[in-house]
């Protein structure tokens, strides 16, 4: 068969996922799981969205389950190298989106390495998501002109950040996997200048049924956070966030 391939040609989506809902996923996103034929999967992925992958397709998890160990990062990376290379379509599905804190970017460089096609679809990251459906903007004209997204879980170590330029005003700080380090961020912010009646939340499970939200002021918010369960949470600290329905001031 001269038109044969040679080597039958996979290729890899890494698909954004979004923050839960099925809804905020993309068109796209959903074309690429309804054509799958493996999905790789980790945590985040809420049960609705992963009730869209074919029944046909092979679904590896590779998360962490609670008190155990993910699959390292170079056995996803050959995970999805060797079933592209046995000619599948394969869709590495992530929450949020792919290159915000989802380690996309590695997967990217892996495959490229391995001369493997791929794309990358968008979605919907969590600090869009806990925005919109907890009422803080993330950009205002009056508030804030800019936003930074950050990894909370480096706060322990003072020098991942500058906390100075973080504690200065007119910006939105989202930290990503950092509520577990509120306490830390918060006395590094106030210890650099940030007043400690700044307006902050901390939303879990945002956009899910099961959303919570606590908005009130930094100094607050220490005292009041509970203790933290296996859900997701993002905390936001800035001026937008008093105009959140959820704010209470103290
Ligand atoms: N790539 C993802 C982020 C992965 S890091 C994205 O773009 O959203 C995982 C962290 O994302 C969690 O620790 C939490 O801080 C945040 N997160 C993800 N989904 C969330 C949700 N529904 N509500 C609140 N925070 C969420």
């Amino acid at each position: 068969m001269p038109n044969e391939p040679k080597s039958p040609a996979g290729f890899v989506a890494i698909v954004g996922a979004g923050p839960g809902p099925a809804d905020l996923m993309t068109l796209r996103a959903l074309d690429r799981l309804q054509r799958a034929e493996v999905v790789v999967h980790d945590r985040l992925i809420s049960s609705e969205v992963l009730d869209l992958i074919p029944a046909t397709a092979l679904r590896v998890y590779v998360g962490k389950a609670l008190g155990d160990h993910a699959v390292p990062q170079q056995g996803i990376h050959a995970l999805l190298v060797q079933h592209a290379r046995a000619g599948r379509r394969v869709v590495r599905l992530k929450g949020g989106d792919p290159y915000v804190f989802g380690r996309g970017g590695e997967e990217v460089q892996a495959l490229q390495a391995e001369g493997i096609a791929f794309e990358v679809v968008p979605g919907v990251t969590a600090a869009s998501g806990c925005s919109a459906a907890a009422g803080i903007p993330l950009t205002h004209r009056d508030f804030a002109a800019s936003c930074v997204f950050l990894p909370g879980h480096l706060a322990d170590d003072d020098a991942t950040h500058d906390w100075r330029a973080l504690a200065r005003p007119g910006q939105t700080r989202v930290f990503y996997m950092g509520i577990q380090r509120l306490a830390q961020i918060a006395e590094r912010l106030i210890a650099h200048g940030l007043p400690p009646e700044t307006p902050a939340a901390i939303v879990r499970d945002g956009t899910r049924p099961t959303q919570t939200v606590l908005a009130c002021s930094l100094r607050r918010l220490v005292e009041r956070a509970p203790a933290y369960g296996p859900q997701p949470g993002l905390l936001i600290i800035g001026e937008t966030v008093q105009l959140s329905p959820d704010f209470h001031a103290d």
